[in-house]
């Protein structure tokens, strides 16, 4: 096991990581930016190193200053939590060349999962469903088109090294084929350095549904059952919750377990999420592997009590899963809001600035996971998600009367928070009845 592990990110999620490597008995190093000099989480830490100024750019996404402060504490090991360098593959092989140990994958299969052609052909080796598509990069045009009309449209052209929805166009008929992927190509080479681009079905109508899994560095690896985060707006996550409601056994079963293949097969070790679609006829179609831990994981410790955290620092230190699959069953119903320091009446204007009031929920089934005490000031350079609040209940509806109660007794202020959303989205029959998609509450919020 390591001795000291240095936590490169911020926040809530940099608490969760001091807690889990607290409870595991080993030290903990922060580093943080001036922006975060005053963060309630560097408190909380063995020792913390700042890196640079505020902007992202100039600090949490250093790799030279962030492995010289690993270098100069003498940590053994690095988690990057989420966002920032948590699923750049030149971080984890830089940390490799420095005898750091990255906690998450290999740079290879972070590689080959992330590119989203290569992940889609080992999803089809594994049985891991997948969109009707092109097999591989497009390299002409004709073929495209012929595809295209095989599948039918619409069809999204996709970028294999996409990333937070760029180089994606919607194409509804054929003769926006041609300069849908050539504009995408240009804009994937752009942003990523790298213009492939490849074309599959778009289903217009479905929820979102993802597969928690993790995998060791002895070639095994399991699934934690499945989360539904159908509720979001601009493609950003607001609520999630798990299992999936509605979702047969059979069919969640199934595609749960092709996942954990392809996991296996990758010969990935640590904490993943395989993303889907699904259509009202529970088809599922894999849209992407998230090669790092997610903000919603908290849905999935309550419902399995498995500790994701603790387990991938576990397996990056060689250690076997503690678990086989068939130790892993799901306990009741947990879900997650998501509070953000914004306005849902302005636009979903970011509130920086002190937090005078805070004061958060209790009671039985109740988890808050966040960085913020009271009189702490929300830098204005950084996501605007200050807490997650998550309840376990024996079923969906006592989760539900739960969430409600725990959001009503949460008091954060002056700024405003999604709070208030979020009590009208547990109430919303279209939310109570799953009859979602994920473009349900954008089209709530216009109705306003
Ligand atoms: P990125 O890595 O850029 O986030 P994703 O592949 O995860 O790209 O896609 C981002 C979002 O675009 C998805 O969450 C989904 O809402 C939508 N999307 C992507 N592919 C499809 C598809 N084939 N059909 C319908 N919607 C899609």
């Amino acid at each position: 096991m390591f001795s000291r592990i240095l936590i490169a990110n911020r926040g809530e999620i940099a608490l969760r990581i001091i807690r889990a490597a607290r409870e595991l008995g080993l030290e903990t190093v922060c580093v943080y930016s001036e922006a975060d000099k005053d963060g309630p989480w560097l408190e909380q830490a063995d020792s913390k190193v700042c890196i640079g100024p505020p902007p992202p750019l100039d600090s949490y996404l250093r790799i030279d200053r962030i492995i010289a402060a690993a270098e100069t504490t003498n940590a053994d090991a690095i988690h990057p939590g989420y966002g920032f360098l948590a699923e750049n593959a030149e971080f984890a092989s830089v940390c490799r060349d420095c005898h750091i140990e990255f906690i998450g994958p290999s740079p290879e299969a972070m590689g080959l999962l992330g590119d989203k052609i290569s992940c889609r052909a080992m999803a089809k080796k594994a049985g891991t469903p997948i969109f009707p598509g092109s097999e591989g990069a497009i390299d002409d045009e004709e073929e495209a088109v012929a595809l295209a009309e095989s599948i039918g449209f619409p069809v999204i052209v996709k970028a294999a090294a996409g990333g937070g929805g760029r180089g994606m166009r919607v194409v509804r008929e054929a003769s926006e084929l041609r300069p849908s992927i050539q504009s995408a190509a240009q804009e994937a080479a752009t942003a990523f350095g790298n213009g492939a681009v490849y074309i599959e079905k778009f289903l217009e109508r479905a929820r979102h549904v993802e597969v928690q899994c993790i995998g060791d560095k002895h070639g095994n690896a399991v699934h934690l059952y499945n989360r539904d985060c159908t509720s979001q707006r601009r493609h950003q996550k607001l609520i999630e919750e798990g299992p999936a409601p509605g979702v047969p056994d059979e069919i969640r079963d199934r595609v749960c377990e092709s996942a954990a293949e392809l996991i296996r097969n990758a010969k990935y070790a640590g904490a993943a999420t395989c993303e889907f679609l699904m259509d009202p006829e529970f088809n599922f179609y894999m849209l992407e592997v998230n090669t790092r831990v997610q903000v919603e994981h908290p849905v999935t410790e309550m419902i399995t009590g498995v500790d994701i955290v603790k387990e991938s620092i576990r397996v990056a230190a060689g250690e076997p899963l503690s678990v086989e699959q068939n130790q892993v069953s799901i306990s009741g119903h947990a879900i997650e809001c998501r509070i953000n320091a914004e306005d849902p009446d302005r636009n979903f204007m970011p509130q920086a600035g002190v937090v005078e009031e805070y004061r958060i929920p209790g009671g039985l089934g109740v988890r808050v996971d966040s960085h913020v005490v009271p009189g702490y000031r929300i830098p204005s350079n950084y996501d605007s998600m200050i807490a997650k609040l998550i309840v376990h209940g024996r079923d969906r509806s006592e989760a539900i009367a739960r969430m409600r109660s725990a959001l009503s007794e949460f008091r954060i202020g002056p700024g405003k928070t999604t709070i208030p959303l979020h009590i009208r989205l547990l109430q919303e029959p279209q939310f109570l009845e799953v009859d979602v998609d994920i473009y349900y509450v954008e089209r709530l919020l216009e109705q306003d």
